[in-house]
Protein backbone atom coordinates (compact mmCIF):
# COMPACT_ATOMS: atom_id res chain seq x y z
CA UNK A 1 0.00 0.00 0.00
CA UNK A 2 1.48 3.09 -1.21
CA UNK A 3 -1.24 5.58 -0.29
CA UNK A 4 0.04 9.06 0.54
CA UNK A 5 -2.55 9.86 2.85
CA UNK A 6 -3.27 12.28 5.89
CA UNK A 7 -1.62 10.45 9.01
CA UNK A 8 -3.86 8.70 11.94
CA UNK A 9 -2.50 11.94 14.31
CA UNK A 10 -4.29 14.36 11.69
CA UNK A 11 -6.72 16.89 13.87
CA UNK A 12 -10.04 15.91 12.23
CA UNK A 13 -9.90 12.03 12.60
CA UNK A 14 -9.84 12.49 16.34
CA UNK A 15 -13.95 12.96 16.80
CA UNK A 16 -13.92 9.59 14.38
CA UNK A 17 -11.69 7.36 16.55
CA UNK A 18 -13.35 9.02 19.99
CA UNK A 19 -16.69 8.26 18.76
CA UNK A 20 -15.80 4.16 17.15
CA UNK A 21 -14.08 3.53 20.07
CA UNK A 22 -16.84 4.48 22.42
CA UNK A 23 -18.82 2.47 20.51
CA UNK A 24 -16.71 -0.47 20.58
CA UNK A 25 -16.39 -0.20 24.31
CA UNK A 26 -20.25 0.19 24.73
CA UNK A 27 -20.51 -3.14 22.37
CA UNK A 28 -22.79 -1.24 20.48
CA UNK A 29 -20.08 -0.79 17.08
CA UNK A 30 -21.66 -2.33 14.35
CA UNK A 31 -19.90 -5.23 12.53
CA UNK A 32 -19.97 -3.58 9.26
CA UNK A 33 -18.10 -0.27 8.51
CA UNK A 34 -17.76 1.58 5.44
CA UNK A 35 -14.80 4.10 6.48
CA UNK A 36 -15.51 6.74 3.50
CA UNK A 37 -13.88 10.09 2.53
CA UNK A 38 -11.92 11.75 -0.46
CA UNK A 39 -8.60 10.42 -1.53
CA UNK A 40 -6.48 10.81 0.90
CA UNK A 41 -8.31 12.04 3.56
CA UNK A 42 -7.24 9.86 6.24
CA UNK A 43 -9.75 6.81 5.71
CA UNK A 44 -7.15 3.85 5.40
CA UNK A 45 -5.07 5.03 8.52
CA UNK A 46 -8.41 5.09 10.68
CA UNK A 47 -9.41 1.92 9.15
CA UNK A 48 -6.25 0.60 10.36
CA UNK A 49 -6.00 2.11 13.59
CA UNK A 50 -9.58 0.41 14.06
CA UNK A 51 -8.88 -2.89 13.39
CA UNK A 52 -5.52 -2.49 15.75
CA UNK A 53 -7.86 -1.47 18.36
CA UNK A 54 -10.42 -4.48 17.98
CA UNK A 55 -7.62 -6.58 18.56
CA UNK A 56 -5.30 -4.91 21.61
CA UNK A 57 -5.23 -6.98 24.07
CA UNK A 58 -5.55 -3.18 26.74
CA UNK A 59 -7.44 -1.56 24.41
CA UNK A 60 -10.44 -1.32 28.05
CA UNK A 61 -8.04 0.69 29.35
CA UNK A 62 -5.93 2.43 27.15
CA UNK A 63 -8.88 3.72 24.54
CA UNK A 64 -6.35 3.36 21.69
CA UNK A 65 -3.66 0.35 20.55
CA UNK A 66 -1.28 0.00 23.46
CA UNK A 67 1.33 -0.82 21.16
CA UNK A 68 2.98 -2.91 23.62
CA UNK A 69 0.98 -6.33 24.44
CA UNK A 70 1.91 -9.82 21.93
CA UNK A 71 -1.49 -8.63 19.38
CA UNK A 72 0.17 -4.80 19.11
CA UNK A 73 3.43 -6.57 18.48
CA UNK A 74 2.00 -8.80 15.71
CA UNK A 75 0.45 -6.38 14.18
CA UNK A 76 3.92 -4.39 13.92
CA UNK A 77 5.16 -7.25 12.57
CA UNK A 78 2.37 -7.63 9.74
CA UNK A 79 1.69 -10.96 11.27
CA UNK A 80 -1.12 -11.01 13.17
CA UNK A 81 -3.87 -14.37 12.87
CA UNK A 82 -6.98 -12.42 13.07
CA UNK A 83 -6.20 -9.78 10.81
CA UNK A 84 -7.00 -9.99 7.35
CA UNK A 85 -6.13 -7.17 4.91
CA UNK A 86 -7.27 -7.11 1.25
CA UNK A 87 -5.65 -4.29 -0.55
CA UNK A 88 -5.02 -4.74 -4.07
CA UNK A 89 -3.91 -0.61 -4.53
CA UNK A 90 -5.89 0.39 -7.64
CA UNK A 91 -6.39 -3.53 -9.42
CA UNK A 92 -9.92 -4.87 -8.88
CA UNK A 93 -10.75 -7.43 -6.13
CA UNK A 94 -12.12 -10.45 -7.07
CA UNK A 95 -14.46 -13.07 -5.85
CA UNK A 96 -12.22 -15.45 -4.63
CA UNK A 97 -9.97 -12.80 -1.81
CA UNK A 98 -13.67 -11.58 -0.78
CA UNK A 99 -14.45 -15.26 -0.62
CA UNK A 100 -11.39 -16.20 1.51
CA UNK A 101 -12.38 -13.43 3.88
CA UNK A 102 -15.64 -14.36 4.41
CA UNK A 103 -14.37 -18.07 5.71
CA UNK A 104 -11.80 -16.74 7.48
CA UNK A 105 -14.67 -14.36 9.57
CA UNK A 106 -16.47 -17.60 10.08
CA UNK A 107 -13.62 -18.71 12.24
CA UNK A 108 -12.97 -18.71 15.77
CA UNK A 109 -10.18 -15.87 16.74
CA UNK A 110 -7.14 -17.48 16.81
CA UNK A 111 -6.24 -15.49 19.95
CA UNK A 112 -9.92 -15.68 21.04
CA UNK A 113 -10.33 -11.88 20.72
CA UNK A 114 -11.90 -10.35 17.29
CA UNK A 115 -11.71 -11.18 13.78
CA UNK A 116 -11.26 -8.57 11.44
CA UNK A 117 -11.21 -7.94 8.07
CA UNK A 118 -10.19 -4.71 6.19
CA UNK A 119 -10.91 -4.24 2.20
CA UNK A 120 -9.15 -1.00 0.87
CA UNK A 121 -10.30 0.78 -1.91
CA UNK A 122 -13.60 -1.23 -1.67
CA UNK A 123 -14.98 0.28 -4.60
CA UNK A 124 -12.38 -1.63 -6.60
CA UNK A 125 -14.48 -4.79 -5.59
CA UNK A 126 -15.55 -6.69 -8.90
CA UNK A 127 -20.00 -7.22 -9.03
CA UNK A 128 -19.19 -10.83 -8.10
CA UNK A 129 -16.97 -10.13 -5.13
CA UNK A 130 -19.06 -7.48 -4.25
CA UNK A 131 -22.56 -10.19 -3.89
CA UNK A 132 -19.96 -12.66 -2.34
CA UNK A 133 -19.78 -9.89 0.82
CA UNK A 134 -23.51 -9.51 0.71
CA UNK A 135 -23.69 -12.67 2.90
CA UNK A 136 -21.21 -11.86 5.69
CA UNK A 137 -22.39 -8.36 5.46
CA UNK A 138 -26.41 -9.48 6.15
CA UNK A 139 -24.87 -12.44 8.75
CA UNK A 140 -22.23 -11.53 10.41
CA UNK A 141 -20.36 -14.45 12.40
CA UNK A 142 -19.72 -13.54 16.43
CA UNK A 143 -16.91 -11.34 17.09
CA UNK A 144 -16.23 -10.52 13.55
CA UNK A 145 -15.83 -7.24 12.11
CA UNK A 146 -15.52 -5.65 8.49
CA UNK A 147 -13.50 -2.56 7.78
CA UNK A 148 -14.57 -1.36 4.59
CA UNK A 149 -12.38 1.72 2.92
CA UNK A 150 -13.41 3.66 0.27
CA UNK A 151 -12.32 6.80 -1.82
CA UNK A 152 -15.29 6.56 -4.22
CA UNK A 153 -18.56 5.88 -2.78
CA UNK A 154 -19.87 6.16 -5.97
CA UNK A 155 -18.54 2.89 -7.46
CA UNK A 156 -19.75 0.90 -4.83
CA UNK A 157 -22.93 -1.32 -5.51
CA UNK A 158 -25.93 0.48 -3.09
CA UNK A 159 -26.34 -2.95 -1.67
CA UNK A 160 -23.23 -2.90 -0.24
CA UNK A 161 -23.76 0.62 0.97
CA UNK A 162 -27.18 -0.01 2.29
CA UNK A 163 -25.62 -2.42 4.71
CA UNK A 164 -22.93 -1.03 6.27
CA UNK A 165 -22.54 1.62 9.25
CA UNK A 166 -20.91 4.57 7.21
CA UNK A 167 -18.10 6.61 8.88
CA UNK A 168 -17.90 9.76 7.05
CA UNK A 169 -14.02 11.27 7.11
CA UNK A 170 -14.28 14.82 6.98
CA UNK A 171 -11.35 17.07 6.73
CA UNK A 172 -11.74 20.83 7.12
CA UNK A 173 -12.89 22.71 3.92
CA UNK A 174 -13.10 26.62 3.03
CA UNK A 175 -13.94 28.82 5.86
CA UNK A 176 -13.35 26.00 8.05
CA UNK A 177 -10.00 25.41 6.95
CA UNK A 178 -8.99 29.13 7.38
CA UNK A 179 -10.11 28.59 11.15
CA UNK A 180 -7.79 25.65 11.19
CA UNK A 181 -5.10 27.35 9.61
CA UNK A 182 -5.84 30.74 12.63
CA UNK A 183 -5.42 27.81 15.14
CA UNK A 184 -2.07 26.83 13.70
CA UNK A 185 -3.03 22.99 13.14
CA UNK A 186 -2.30 20.90 10.27
CA UNK A 187 -4.11 21.22 7.52
CA UNK A 188 -4.25 18.38 4.46
CA UNK A 189 -6.44 18.21 0.98
CA UNK A 190 -9.76 17.58 0.31
CA UNK A 191 -12.47 17.41 -2.16
CA UNK A 192 -16.37 18.22 -1.98
CA UNK A 193 -19.18 17.54 -3.54
CA UNK A 194 -19.26 21.03 -5.75
CA UNK A 195 -15.84 19.38 -7.65
CA UNK A 196 -17.88 16.58 -9.24
CA UNK A 197 -17.99 18.44 -12.44
CA UNK A 198 -14.66 18.86 -12.86
CA UNK A 199 -14.15 14.98 -11.72
CA UNK A 200 -16.19 13.82 -14.26
CA UNK A 201 -16.31 16.35 -17.11
CA UNK A 202 -13.44 16.83 -19.10
CA UNK A 203 -14.21 20.61 -20.47
CA UNK A 204 -14.58 21.39 -17.20
CA UNK A 205 -11.48 20.03 -15.64
CA UNK A 206 -9.54 21.62 -18.65
CA UNK A 207 -11.32 25.11 -17.71
CA UNK A 208 -9.94 24.46 -14.23
CA UNK A 209 -6.87 23.18 -15.20
CA UNK A 210 -6.15 26.58 -17.62
CA UNK A 211 -7.28 28.93 -14.43
CA UNK A 212 -5.10 27.33 -12.32
CA UNK A 213 -2.26 27.76 -15.31
CA UNK A 214 -2.89 31.18 -15.35
CA UNK A 215 -3.17 32.16 -11.67
CA UNK A 216 0.45 30.17 -11.26
CA UNK A 217 1.78 32.51 -14.79
CA UNK A 218 -0.07 35.90 -12.42
CA UNK A 219 2.12 35.22 -9.37
CA UNK A 220 5.20 34.73 -11.24
CA UNK A 221 4.79 37.72 -13.69
CA UNK A 222 1.22 39.79 -13.20
CA UNK A 223 0.73 40.40 -16.56
CA UNK A 224 -2.27 38.45 -17.90
CA UNK A 225 -4.87 39.99 -14.86
CA UNK A 226 -7.73 40.77 -18.05
CA UNK A 227 -7.35 36.37 -19.31
CA UNK A 228 -7.51 35.36 -15.78
CA UNK A 229 -10.74 37.92 -14.76
CA UNK A 230 -12.24 36.07 -17.87
CA UNK A 231 -11.68 32.93 -17.11
CA UNK A 232 -13.29 33.40 -13.47
CA UNK A 233 -15.88 34.92 -15.03
CA UNK A 234 -16.47 32.04 -17.73
CA UNK A 235 -17.07 29.66 -15.37
CA UNK A 236 -19.76 29.16 -12.06
CA UNK A 237 -16.87 27.37 -10.15
CA UNK A 238 -14.35 30.06 -11.25
CA UNK A 239 -13.90 31.69 -8.09
CA UNK A 240 -13.76 28.40 -6.56
CA UNK A 241 -10.95 27.12 -8.24
CA UNK A 242 -9.25 30.34 -7.30
CA UNK A 243 -10.10 29.79 -3.62
CA UNK A 244 -8.57 26.04 -4.22
CA UNK A 245 -5.40 27.16 -5.88
CA UNK A 246 -4.60 28.99 -2.66
CA UNK A 247 -5.93 26.30 -0.75
CA UNK A 248 -3.95 23.93 -2.37
CA UNK A 249 -0.83 25.93 -1.72
CA UNK A 250 -1.55 26.57 1.46
CA UNK A 251 -2.08 22.66 2.58
CA UNK A 252 1.10 22.21 0.73
CA UNK A 253 3.14 24.64 2.90
CA UNK A 254 1.76 22.26 5.76
CA UNK A 255 3.44 19.21 4.72
CA UNK A 256 1.25 17.87 2.85
CA UNK A 257 3.13 17.60 -0.82
CA UNK A 258 -0.24 15.54 -2.28
CA UNK A 259 -2.04 18.42 -2.24
CA UNK A 260 -0.11 20.42 -5.45
CA UNK A 261 0.23 17.01 -7.34
CA UNK A 262 -1.26 17.43 -10.81
CA UNK A 263 -1.64 21.08 -10.30
CA UNK A 264 -0.16 23.74 -12.26
CA UNK A 265 0.87 25.76 -9.17
CA UNK A 266 3.28 23.12 -8.09
CA UNK A 267 5.75 25.03 -10.10
CA UNK A 268 5.19 28.38 -8.31
CA UNK A 269 4.57 27.13 -4.84
CA UNK A 270 8.43 27.66 -3.46
CA UNK A 271 8.10 31.51 -4.75
CA UNK A 272 5.60 32.19 -1.79
CA UNK A 273 5.58 31.94 2.18
CA UNK A 274 2.80 30.27 3.81
CA UNK A 275 1.76 33.71 5.46
CA UNK A 276 1.26 35.47 1.42
CA UNK A 277 -0.29 32.45 0.34
CA UNK A 278 -2.55 32.67 3.52
CA UNK A 279 -2.92 36.23 2.92
CA UNK A 280 -3.87 36.07 -0.74
CA UNK A 281 -7.04 33.07 0.47
CA UNK A 282 -7.97 35.75 2.55
CA UNK A 283 -8.27 38.04 0.22
CA UNK A 284 -10.10 35.98 -2.29
CA UNK A 285 -12.62 34.29 0.06
CA UNK A 286 -13.41 38.29 1.25
CA UNK A 287 -14.23 39.00 -2.57
CA UNK A 288 -15.84 35.63 -2.77
CA UNK A 289 -18.46 36.45 -0.41
CA UNK A 290 -19.09 39.92 -2.19
CA UNK A 291 -19.39 38.76 -5.56
CA UNK A 292 -22.21 36.73 -4.29
CA UNK A 293 -24.19 39.84 -3.45
CA UNK A 294 -23.07 41.76 -6.82
CA UNK A 295 -24.41 43.12 -10.03
CA UNK A 296 -22.22 41.89 -12.94
CA UNK A 297 -20.64 45.42 -13.81
CA UNK A 298 -19.12 45.57 -9.75
CA UNK A 299 -18.05 41.96 -10.49
CA UNK A 300 -15.60 42.93 -12.71
CA UNK A 301 -14.65 45.66 -10.57
CA UNK A 302 -14.47 43.71 -7.69
CA UNK A 303 -12.33 40.75 -9.40
CA UNK A 304 -10.17 43.81 -10.86
CA UNK A 305 -9.51 44.88 -7.17
CA UNK A 306 -8.44 41.70 -6.37
CA UNK A 307 -6.07 40.87 -8.29
CA UNK A 308 -4.58 44.35 -7.72
CA UNK A 309 -4.53 43.19 -4.00
CA UNK A 310 -3.24 39.79 -4.44
CA UNK A 311 -0.59 41.60 -6.67
CA UNK A 312 0.49 44.05 -3.73
CA UNK A 313 0.72 40.89 -1.75
CA UNK A 314 2.70 39.13 -3.38
CA UNK A 315 4.67 41.64 -4.38
CA UNK A 316 5.58 42.77 -0.83
CA UNK A 317 6.83 39.39 0.26
CA UNK A 318 9.38 39.00 -2.66
ZN1 LIG B 1 -2.04 -3.66 22.48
Amino acid sequence: MNETTADIASPWLASNKQDLINKYLQKILPHALLIHGSYGAGQLPLANWLGNSLLCENIEQTNQPCGQCKTCQLLKAQSHPDFVVIDNDDKTIGVDLVRKACQFLEKTAQLGRNKVVMISHCENMTESAANALLKTLEEPTNNSFLLLVCNDMEQLLPTIISRCSKVAITPPQGEQLAQVAVNKQAVHPFSTIAEIAELTDEDVYNDKRQLLQSLARFIHQFDNGVELIEQIQASVHGMRWLQFGFESMFRYHSGWQQALADNPLSETVDGLDAETVFACLNLTMQANRQLKTLTQANKTYTLEVLLVELEQTIRNAA
